[in-house]
């Protein structure tokens, strides 16, 4: 199949390109790399042994994105170019619904345009909020408590209404719970800018000695240990998802909303014991307060995964922390390589066409990057603060 995935040099995006290309798929990125980096396309490269086709395009310029479909058709199209970070969605509403959802409205009217009906999307279990009870099945109450969640459950509606009204298309909503890890080459990684706000990347980073200590927010919720519990989900198990998502949804016809998770709950605690074993560091911790908006204990049933994909997580918590250490180690700073990195920004800033600047790519030590300008679009008013 010929795919455009959207948001494609992201964390989540990036590995599930690594897996759609390993099982032959053809593959076209955009991306605005607002919160990513031009490196990752590099590394695609380093994995599969050719670079994706990409393109630097924001979701929120309409052109831009209807010329995205000017070339051959695509049969399908999976979308993660969204923003997630719940405390900046707080802060910046408005940011968070025009880019999240009216991104996606021009990528639906584009698709529809280019007669493309099939659609894969990144949501969130963040949509059930916090949940009555574990573990948390698709039919669950849907209750958002911040502008990013709301983000996720109107784009959800949208497409359902979409999918209702529309006989030539079709959806899959998948509601991933908490990605983690690495693709275990230790190439490509979840690489967050400024503090981590997310467990997983702090406690590496603790391990890695860019970060003192870890604070666990709260020592006495109703669970296991007294810290918060959630379900971890390796991001290769995740990536495979998205891949057997769009196979059922062009063998089968039809479109569905699938949780993605272990069915495991995880304690902090016990994710930070399992993080030393596999690393072989101490991370240090302290208990303070709870955090605002926290819950207590969310996992999923992953029940309807199994039934509609046949597909089921693999591995474990001691894979999750070994591919994560892997990656850490052999990137402490993520990909802010400076030199590699300033020059393929700088590449893209000129807006030329990649293949046109390969000696100078090469001189640099960075293999050509196949990336071409579609229109650009304004400058993204959020992006410094990522
Ligand atoms: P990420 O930030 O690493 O990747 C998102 C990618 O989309 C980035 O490369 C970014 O530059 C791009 N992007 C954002 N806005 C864009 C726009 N307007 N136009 C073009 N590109 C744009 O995030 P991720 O962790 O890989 O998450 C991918 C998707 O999964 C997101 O939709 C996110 O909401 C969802 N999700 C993530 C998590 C998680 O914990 N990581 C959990 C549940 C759901
Ligand atoms: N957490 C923590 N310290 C941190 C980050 C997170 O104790 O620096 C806890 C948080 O309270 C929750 C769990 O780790 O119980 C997972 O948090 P994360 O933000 O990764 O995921 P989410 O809460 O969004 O599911």
């Amino acid at each position: 199949m010929r795919i455009l995935v959207c948001g494609g040099a992201g964390y989540i995006g990036s590995h599930t390109c690594a897996v759609l290309a390993e099982r032959g798929h053809e593959l076209v990125i955009a991306d605005s790399f607002v919160n990513s980096s031009p490196i990752v396309l590099q590394r695609l490269g380093e994995i599969l042994g050719k670079t994706p086709l990409c393109h630097r395009v924001d979701l929120r310029d309409r052109h831009a994105v209807g010329s995205l479909f000017a070339g051959p058709r695509f049969d399908a199209v999976v979308h993660f170019a969204a923003l997630k970070a719940v405390g900046e969605s707080c802060a910046r509403p408005l940011a968070y619904f025009d880019n999240n959802i009216c991104g996606t409205i021009h990528l639906l009217q584009a698709m529809r345009d280019a007669g493309v009906g099939r659609l894969v999307f990144s949501s969130s279990a963040t949509v059930y909020g916090d949940p009555d009870s574990v573990p948390v099945r698709e039919d669950a109450p849907l209750r958002v408590t911040n502008p990013y969640g709301r983000s996720k459950l109107v784009t959800e509606q949208l497409i359902e209404d979409l999918c209702q009204h529309d006989p030539d298309f079709r959806a899959v909503n998948l509601r991933y719970f908490n990605p983690v890890g690495a693709h275990p080459s230790g190439r490509i990684g979840e690489d967050p800018g400024g503090e981590p706000s997310n467990l997983m990347p702090y406690i590496s980073q603790v391990a890695v000695g860019r970060r003192k200590r870890l604070a666990v927010y709260g020592g006495d919720w109703p669970t296991i240990d007294g810290t918060g519990v959630r379900d971890y989900i390796h991001v290769m198990d995740l990536a495979r998802a998205h891949a057997d998502a769009l196979e059922f949804m062009l063998r089968e016809d039809r479109s569905a909303t699938i949780n993605l998770g272990t069915g495991r709950g995880i304690s902090v605690l016990e994710l930070v014991k399992a993080f030393e074993r596999a690393s072989g560091r101490r991370v240090p911790y302290r208990i303070v307060d709870r955090r605002v908006g926290d819950v207590a204990e969310v996992y999923a049933d992953p029940g309807l995964a199994l039934e509609l994909l046949g597909w089921r997580a693999e591995l474990g918590v001691d894979a999750m922390c070994e591919d994560t250490w892997r990656w850490q180690r052999m990137n402490p700073h993520g990909y802010a390589v400076p030199e590699v990195a300033s020059h393929a920004e700088g590449v893209l800033a000129s807006g030329i066409t990649l293949g046109d600047a390969t000696p100078v790519a090469e001189e640099a030590g960075c293999p050509v990057l196949q990336v071409s300008p579609v229109t650009q679009g304004p400058p993204h008013p959020v992006a410094s603060s990522i």
